[in-house]
């Protein structure tokens, strides 16, 4: 089985668990994203939440891109880092009174609302300091994205967005505060779509929504943001480790109807960052029991916990064994029956010490790792750093 490329030698002397990013194939995936949204003018904002590592911030703010930010914390780390505030966005559906003032501070670029009791929020902390709040109100479209039921946020089911049937009210109620001003309008669907044709549904929805709202006399909106949600490939991450951006863009181009002057908004996370990071841990034990054999490992899912929140899988590679393969149940330290990264995966023959890939780590990984147990946070390396 074809491995990741890793620096073995380099990882041995180090301890474990760690996240370790390639930024050659970061830089790769951010201009392969930058130069197929701009055929078309389309404009890249990062969702901060997939990966909040200064140095690959860093790097995301060299390419150009801006940043989707759903906390004040998030903010204040993009600020730190230098992106331009007015390529800054903020969404969320319970945004704090602190954390709008963060914004409102900041002269961020926009905040996409949730609800029509957030308008008045903002528009009552802009009154306070003067100021005029650029907002774009979040859509809730009921498009079905066929993914995970965690990481759905499209339907009428969940939480998000102000659903669109109630849209053209919202908006009038924009009208009745002084110091918010609606510039976009805002989509975001769900996360890991790997159904392309869902993006079509979403095309046809806006489209529709803006038909509506130009018939009835509203003036058409600086922006339309379409959200994240473009996948990776888990399976097979030396496949094709550069999202298929292209396909993605096309998609919009030809579905969507953007008005004149009109600018088109996305805000990828896992998309840019997932395929450069891995989660290298070491094995501790092999237990064999009467039905299973287990590699316990050092990292836990408080280094990543995809696999225990999301049931999400993962390629788990020995990569300093080269001897036949068997089957393992690949599990963490954690005191809790969900902290496995993997059942009954085929590894090569593994013993104590070797190392582990968990690949595909770079989105929802370091970002929500956790002291569960009291264990310390993992610590990362950037591949240039070797
Ligand atoms: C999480 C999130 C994203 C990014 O989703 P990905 O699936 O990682 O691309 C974009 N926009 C909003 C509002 C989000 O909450």
């Amino acid at each position: 089985m074809p491995k990741g490329n890793f620096p073995i030698e380099k990882f041995k002397n180090l301890n474990t668990p760690f996240y370790y990013y390639d930024t050659t194939l970061l830089r790769e995936t951010l201009e392969v994203a930058q130069s197929e949204a701009s055929k078309y003018g389309y404009h890249i904002h990062y969702a901060i939440k997939a990966n909040a590592n200064k140095k690959l911030l860093d790097i995301i703010k060299q390419a150009g891109i801006g940043l989707d930010c759903v906390s004040g914390g998030e903010l204040k780390a993009g600020i730190e880092v230098g992106f331009s505030p007015d390529r800054i966005m903020f969404a969320g559906v319970g945004k704090t009174d602190d954390e709008i003032n963060i914004a409102l501070d900041n002269n961020i670029g926009c905040f996409n609302v949730e609800s029509v009791q957030e308008l008045e929020i903002i528009n009552s902390l802009a009154i306070a300091k003067g100021k005029t709040a650029n907002i774009a109100l979040r859509a809730n479209p009921n498009v079905d994205a066929h993914t995970h039921a965690k990481i759905t946020t499209g339907t009428y089911e969940d939480k998000f967005g102000i659903n669109i049937e109630l849209l053209p009210e919202a908006i009038k109620t924009v009208r009745l505060f002084k110091n918010i001003k609606l510039v976009g309008l805002h989509f975001h669907i769900g996360s890991q779509i790997t159904d392309i044709s869902t993006f079509e549904d979403l095309c046809v929805c806006i489209n529709e929504l803006q038909d509506e709202l130009e018939a009835s006399g509203e003036a058409t909106v600086q922006h339309i943001n379409i959200g994240g949600g473009l996948a990776i490939n888990y399976e097979h991450p030396n496949h094709l480790p550069v999202p298929d951006f292209e396909t993605y863009f096309r998609v919009f181009n030809k579905h969507l109807k953007l008005r004149k002057g009109q600018h088109l908004h996305c805000e990828p996370g896992r998309a840019l960052v997932a395929q450069s990071g891995t989660l290298i841990t070491r094995v501790l034990y092999v237990k064999k029991g009467i039905t299973k054999q287990f590699a316990v490992v050092d990292a836990g899912f408080s280094d990543l916990i995809r696999p225990a929140m999301y049931d999400a899988y993962h390629r788990i590679e020995n990569i300093t064994s080269e001897d036949t393969p068997d089957v393992y149940d690949v599990v963490g330290p954690i005191c809790e029956s969900s902290d496995v990264f993997g059942k009954e995966r085929k590894l090569n023959c593994t013993k104590r010490g070797d190392l582990i890939a968990i690949r595909s780590a770079g989105a929802y990984g370091e970002s929500m790792a956790s002291q569960y147990n009291l264990r310390p946070l993992p610590k990362s390396y950037m591949s240039e750093e070797f």
